[in-house]
């Protein structure tokens, strides 16, 4: 019998909503937490969720990206019908990146600039209101939990903090969650959400090794060894790349 080894060891990622909620890159937040945990020496399983699906049993850490208003038109009564379990699983301290649409919609609501409003499952103490201004542009902030957090925004609904919600960062250039205070994102126990794009964990690995060691953490009860980079291409990643194009074109 083959010695039990990290090898064994499956941290299984799972993706909310990579059909309709994944624009500006974000489905390279999936791909780096895919190959880092391999390189901590776990295998990285992935799991995807579409609305109708059944929901993966026992996710490890959970990622959702950013979408157009239609596109969280499409997900959001499913995205409602998960809200209990997804609370449940942030309660329990799991590991999540909410970036942008979804950052919104796992906040109470998103109030249109026709003032109807979108219900979020309220995992984030947030409230998220349309405007006429879109705030385009890269940003540069700081975090007290990750140093400098770098990327790209674009969204109109403006985003505001409840007192259970803290920021995830402090703005330095561009906007964040909104025109009025300089806060960028949201943490609420090990979730965070973001407005940034870019894709965000590429440029801020800080994060990454966040929601691994984490998950890593809470299932093994173990911290994160170093990291084995190969000096090499790896030999999965145009698998990687295919997975990217599937999703892009099922879109
Ligand atoms: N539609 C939302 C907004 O513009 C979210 C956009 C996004 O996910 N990039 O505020």
């Amino acid at each position: 019998m083959r010695p039990h080894s990290s090898e064994d060891k499956q941290i299984r990622l799972l993706q909310l909503y990579p059909r309709d909620m994944n624009i500006y890159g974000d489905y390279g937040n999936a791909l780096v937490l895919m190959r880092r945990i391999q390189w901590y020496g776990f295998t990285p399983v992935m799991l995807t969720y579409n609305p109708g699906d059944p929901f993966p049993e026992a996710p490890d850490i959970v990622i959702g990206g950013g979408g157009q208003d239609s596109g969280q038109d499409r997900i959001q009564q499913d995205l409602l019908g998960l809200g209990e379990r997804l609370r449940g699983l942030a309660e329990a301290g799991t590991p999540m990146l909410m970036v942008c649409g979804l950052y919104q919609l796992f906040g109470h609501f998103f109030e249109t600039r026709g003032g109807s409003r979108i219900s979020g499952i309220g995992v984030l103490d947030v409230e998220t209101y349309g405007t006429d201004n879109r705030l385009i542009g890269n940003v540069v902030s700081e975090s007290p939990d990750f140093g400098q957090i770098i990327g790209y925004e674009n969204h109109s609904g403006q985003t505001y903090l409840g007192p259970t919600a803290k920021a995830l960062a402090e703005v330095v250039v561009g906007q964040g969650n909104n025109e009025r205070d300089n806060h960028e994102g949201a943490r609420y126990r090990n979730v965070l959400g973001s407005y940034l794009h870019g894709a965000l964990l590429p440029k801020n690995p800080a994060i990454a090794d966040f929601l691994i060691s984490t998950a890593v953490q809470r299932k093994f009860g173990q911290t994160l060894g170093a990291l084995q980079a190969p000096q090499s291409a790896p030999e999965s990643l145009p698998r990687l790349t295919e997975l990217a194009r599937q999703t892009a074109s099922s879109r």
